[in-house]
């Protein structure tokens, strides 16, 4: 099969490697769709956890291509998605229920390898069937999930007044998740006049380009989905007294925010983060298969596997049009 390897930072090589074979109690899926993720882009930089060489690639779909001894749920055939971080359930923070933060953590795509080849083995635990959703669609449930646990996190009140610094993938899907819990407002904000014209078209109240036109010390919460440590930090000016911060773009590892404390004291602000998901992607299927949450718009690019340095390059230089970059390794 064919196969994407980072073989070290700034790196990428097309590798010909022997089809995986499923352990008991494993299955190997026929990468159908495989989105690429700003993760994706900090393991390609070198700035992410893991090491190398790694096949990336944590948010796809496909069918099921074997079944290995022990599995139960599945057959061949079968329309998939994967969850990709894998907990061992036998730590001690899975025993008290933050599976996110397992002892043992391994990540499909991270820690092993991932949804950028033809095909990958996961653990039956990490599979989710998709049904009639397509496989594009289906590469959504791992994102989406992550969001769906950033905002259990945040919990928002009925009518909330929200701003989302960020109108990628992940700010549009956040986007639709917040709206969908009933915000009163929801402003979003993005220099990419494109991707703030598709932030107003799912349903933003207000979509902007420049960060100084958002009103400050007004929004409930204020959600950043840049990672850009610089627009982290001025999240703090435009939520209100009271008022919640999410932070939930991934910075790149070794950079430092810079915020004045004095504003988190008199503000009072309860800040906060997310960490990957946890046992978020049935709803996260949920939310796809009933349409609340689309996701076909959020689609700019389709390249093939030997492309996928470029689907990287394309999503750092961040140009207009540009938002969810697909890979399609078997097409
Ligand atoms: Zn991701
Ligand atoms: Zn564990």
């Amino acid at each position: 099969m064919q196969a994407a390897v980072i073989i070290q930072p700034k790196r990428i090589e097309m590798q010909e490697l022997s089809l995986p074979e499923p352990a008991p109690g494993e299955l190997s899926v026929r990468v159908m769709a495989s989105g690429i993720c700003g993760t994706d882009v900090h393991i390609f930089e070198g700035e992410y956890l893991g090491s190398y060489p790694v096949i990336p690639g944590h948010e796809f779909a496909g069918t099921v291509e074997k079944a290995g001894g022990s599995v139960t749920r599945f057959k061949a055939g079968d329309r998939v998605a994967v969850e990709p971080n894998i907990a061992c359930d036998n730590c001690v923070n899975c025993l008290n229920n933050r599976h996110n933060f397992c002892l043992n953590w391994q990540a499909v795509g991270v820690t092993r390898p991932g949804g950028m080849a033809q095909y990958v083995t996961v653990p039956e635990k990490a599979v989710f069937d998709i049904g009639d959703l397509p496989f594009e669609q289906g590469a959504f449930m791992e994102p989406l999930s992550c969001v769906l646990h950033g905002l259990e996190r945040l919990d928002l009140a009925a009518a909330a007044r929200v701003a989302i610094l960020g109108a990628g993938p992940i700010g549009l899907l956040l986007l639709q998740a917040i709206r969908l819990q009933g915000a009163a407002e929801v402003a979003a904000v993005d220099k990419n006049p494109d991707r703030a014209a598709l932030a107003g078209s799912l349903g933003a109240d207000r979509s902007l380009t420049d960060l100084d036109e958002l009103a400050r010390d007004a929004y409930d919460a204020v959600v950043d989905a840049t990672g850009a440590v610089a627009v982290m930090g001025r999240t703090l000016d435009f939520v209100r007294p009271g008022g919640k911060i999410l932070l939930f773009g991934v910075p790149p590892a070794g950079q430092e925010m810079t915020v004045e404390a004095f504003p988190i004291f008199r503000k009072g602000l309860t800040i906060l983060s997310s960490f990957t998901s946890l046992r978020n992607s049935y709803q996260a299927l949920s939310l796809l298969k009933s349409g609340r949450v689309r996701v076909d718009g959020l689609i700019s690019h389709r390249l093939p596997l030997e492309e996928l340095q470029r689907g990287i390059e394309l999503i750092e230089e961040g140009r207009e049009q540009v938002c969810k970059v697909i890979v399609l390794p078997n097409s």
